[in-house]
């Protein structure tokens, strides 16, 4: 028998405690300590998808999945082929947590609360026998022969290797920093858009269900519900807008042209002869339904046409009008509103350092990474969880997988 390694993960939230709970279940001779600087594992877990949790989404093709993710994509196709969401289902339906999935994808526990995702994941934690040690912030970490020396505030603990699971914290991107790895501007990502000349603040509340949103001069585009508030837009077009272009807008200040596209007909002429057709076939007839009435009337209402009038009252000028605007309307971004459902960081820890086999640093032998730490980001919809579950696994398993190696 070789002495008994110590492998200690930095950050109890999914992807650090997922990981342990691996690591420990692969190698239970090894022990796993958890160092979490505040008072509570999880505590992202308990807060998020508006306290339901949404745990992942049900996309089980591990390549149509990387599509959700702006960053991380390419590097997140081979772990997704080894833990993917069906995975993610089955560990916990095998632990006792159903989950449900919504008609949008996303999936959430049918308790609808994130304490019964937390309840399992503490109850793993016990019955592997991972040790966790809250209100333990990490100072620094030294390598000296082979080993990590890790500083607290009272306390020196050596440990054989070392999971950085540390979030967007600024700490654990130093630390990646300070062991030679480059660190990409972490920059916010999952946001809505401040628009306070937008003529529709008073109509908030009103949702629709399919639009095109795109940024001005840039080829952003994405597709999907759009919500009115009284600050701007948001829902779901508008997030993924903000996803995919979260370093654009940054750079922009988050001031940008949104166009909005409000009916997603690709063409303004199709539009434009559409409207024609109606007006030659039914004249008696009032502008179609195409969206709901108020918000119709007020985007009739900014191109001085009454939408009360029936068409055959309206000359074709001002359909054409109508056409152009339903086709690509815009309004001037003035900053940003986070979502309070979800909201993530765009950058970390450089992917091209990191071997995704088994999440570990290829410059810092024994030193591995999971979780939001890295340069991956998802959409709204589980996915920043599911990369949470899948790179904890594919750590926690290396890792134990190391310890059977080297304690032997
Ligand atoms: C409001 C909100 C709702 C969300 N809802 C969802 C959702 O429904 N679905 C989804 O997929 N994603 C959601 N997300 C995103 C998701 O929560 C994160 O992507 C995920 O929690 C990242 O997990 P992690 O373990 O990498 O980091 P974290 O959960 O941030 O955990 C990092 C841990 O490290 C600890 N730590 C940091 N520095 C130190 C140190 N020096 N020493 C010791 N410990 C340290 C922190 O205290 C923390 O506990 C939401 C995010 C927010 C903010």
């Amino acid at each position: 028998m070789g002495k008994q390694l110590i492998h200690v993960v930095i950050g109890g939230g999914a992807a650090g405690i997922f990981a342990a709970i691996r690591c420990k279940t692969q190698n239970p001779s090894a022990q796993v300590i958890v160092l979490e600087k505040t008072n509570q594992v999880l505590a992202k877990v308990r807060i998020s998808g508006g306290g339901r949790c949404n745990v992942t989404h049900a996309c089980f093709d591990p390549v149509k999945l990387t599509q959700n993710y702006p960053r991380g994509s390419k590097e997140l196709i081979g772990p997704f082929h080894r833990f993917q969401p069906k995975d993610t289902v089955a560990w916990f339906e095998e632990r006792g947590v159903a989950l449900k999935t919504e008609s949008d994808g996303r999936m959430f526990p049918t308790t609808d609360s994130s304490e019964t995702i937390i309840q399992c994941l503490i109850h793993e934690v016990s019955h592997a026998g991972v040790e966790i040690r809250k209100q333990q912030r990490v100072e620094s970490i030294e390598k000296k022969e082979g080993q990590f020396l890790i500083q607290l505030e009272n306390q020196q603990i050596s440990a054989d290797s070392i999971l950085l699971a540390t979030g967007s914290s600024s700490w654990g991107h130093s630390i990646a920093k300070k062991f030679g790895h480059a660190i990409v501007e972490p920059v916010p990502s999952l946001f809505t858009f401040n628009v306070p000349s937008s003529p529709l603040l008073d109509l908030s509340g009103i949702s629709v269900p399919d639009v095109i949103v795109s940024l001005k001069d840039t080829s952003f585009k994405q597709q999907g519900p759009l919500l009115l508030t009284h600050w701007g837009f948001s829902g779901p077009a508008i997030l993924k807008l903000s996803a995919w272009a979260a370093r654009k807008l940054h750079q922009l200040d988050y001031k940008a042209t949104l166009q909005i596209n409000w009916l997603s007909i690709p063409n303004q002429e199709t539009l434009y002869q559409n409207l024609l057709q109606k007006k030659q076939e039914n004249p008696q007839q009032t502008i179609p339904t195409l969206l709901p009435s108020n918000l119709l009337a007020r985007l009739c209402k900014s191109l001085d046409i009454d939408s009360t009038l029936s068409l055959g009252k309206i000359q074709n000028k001002a359909l054409a009008q109508l056409a152009a605007k339903l086709y690509s309307d815009p309004y001037f971004i003035e900053g940003k509103t986070t979502y309070k459902q979800e909201f993530v960081t765009a950058g970390g820890v450089d992917l091209k350092s990191i071997d995704f086999r088994t999440m570990e640093s290829k410059i810092v032998p024994g030193l591995f990474f999971a979780g939001e730490i890295l340069n991956i980001d998802g959409i709204t919809g589980g996915f920043n969880f599911q990369n949470a579950w899948t790179t904890g696994w594919l750590a926690g398993t290396a890792i134990g997988n190391r310890i059977c190696k080297m304690g032997m």
